[in-house]
């Protein structure tokens, strides 16, 4: 024990450097244009004014993206002690999704696995609610989960995801002020026109430093900003969720306003600062559920979720018990589904652009609802 111990430790520590290697680049960076540009080559007070509040905005943001902790999932999604137990002891992969199933109908969960499962986390023994993943570097599910980012040595998920992207725009505008003010006196510094003082060495590793920044943040942030307007994590941008209806990258997706309302919040005021103003508490999320009938093809906008995570209008897809108990038998009805199958490629092949798994989700659907009316729902 006392090795893995020490391990984990030391990995906790090392994870730190990035943090520590950005902190000390930007107190150099403020000594270099506060002190020694000023001392040496004083430029305009609204300079400092405004360099000041860059800094400010910049080390705020970067400070709550560090320090919020990630979101997990409520005690709701963890399964009953005794279903617990017997989950544990089940060998048999369909016996544990049925367990699976039965503690799901009352969750408001719209996504699953590619093969059609509960995504259930092993590790933390938690239900996964939509768009939560597991992070192995923090060894946690996180809710709305974005990507584990070693530069602040925290998961970037739903509670810290609008501090993260003002992290970057403030950065940005940190950088591109000092590279735009210190230009002048690069230019001069190659030009031999700078006075021979080591405040000059200041002044070309401030405008290199900051390009090399500016660069670099410049595609991270227009990357996120575009996933902000389709109400897409880094995640989904890979993998797209997988709903009943079949994977829907744009499941998410409510327009253009209303996906930065869902990060940013309603209020525009509060946009600009590092305060949680994010719609939602992070285990359901509003969804635009594609209507699986193709001769319909019609898109519907679900509304804003209700204030209860457990309510039923959240829940229409995992709607009764019975779901739980249909599912096994109808996986098992192999004939039903090849005949199907074969259906589903003359009819979806050439229309539609349905992923296996999709087309698997969207067959086990078609057969519940055709034995369910068989059992008189
Ligand atoms: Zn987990
Ligand atoms: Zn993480």
């Amino acid at each position: 024990m006392a090795p893995t111990h020490v391990l984990r430790c030391c990995q906790r520590g090392l994870a730190w450097i990035p943090v520590i290697f950005i902190a000390l680049v930007v107190c150099w960076s403020y000594y270099a244009y506060v002190v020694e540009l000023c001392i040496f080559f004083p430029p305009p007070v609204i300079y400092l004014i405004f360099f000041h509040l860059s800094f400010i905005m910049f080390v705020w943001s970067y400070w709550k993206t560090i320090f919020t902790k990630p979101a997990n999932p409520s005690k709701e999604f963890c399964l009953p002690k005794a279903e617990k137990e017997r989950y544990e002891k089940e060998e048999r992969l369909e016996s544990q999704q049925e367990i699976l199933w039965r503690a799901a109908s009352s969750l408001p969960l719209y996504t699953r696995t590619g093969a059609g499962a509960i995504r259930y986390c092993d590790r933390c023994q938690v239900i996964k609610p939509d768009r939560c993943h597991h992070c192995s570097a923090c060894d946690m599910c996180v809710l709305k989960m974005d990507h584990h980012c070693p530069w602040v040595n925290n998961c970037v998920g739903f509670s810290n995801y609008k501090f993260f992207i003002l992290f970057l725009a403030y950065s940005l505008v940190y950088c591109l002020f000092i590279a735009a003010t210190v230009l002048q006196y690069f230019i001069k510094f190659w030009t031999n026109e700078l006075p021979d003082t080591h405040a000059k060495f200041h002044v070309l590793f401030l405008f290199f430093v900051a390009a090399m920044f500016c660069i670099s943040i410049l595609s991270l942030f227009s990357y996120h900003l575009w996933l902000v307007g389709k109400n897409r994590s880094t995640i989904e941008a890979f993998r797209a969720p997988v709903f009943r209806t079949g994977s829907d990258k744009n499941g998410f997706s409510l327009g253009f306003r209303k996906n930065i309302v869902q990060v940013f919040g309603d209020q525009e005021m509060y946009w600009l600062l590092p305060i949680f103003t994010s719609q939602g508490d992070g285990l359901t999320f509003p969804t635009r559920l594609v209507n699986p009938d193709v001769e319909q093809a019609t898109v519907t906008l679900q509304s804003e979720p209700s204030k209860s995570p457990l309510s039923e209008s959240q829940n229409r897809l995992l709607s009764n018990e019975q779901h739980a108990n249909n599912v096994g038998d109808h996986l098992a009805n192999n004939t039903l589904k090849s005949g199907l199958n074969n259906m589903f490629t003359m009819n979806l092949g050439n229309s539609c652009n349905f992923t296996e798994n999709s087309r698997n989700d969207f067959l086990i659907s078609f057969m519940e609802a055709g034995l369910n009316q068989s059992k008189g729902e």
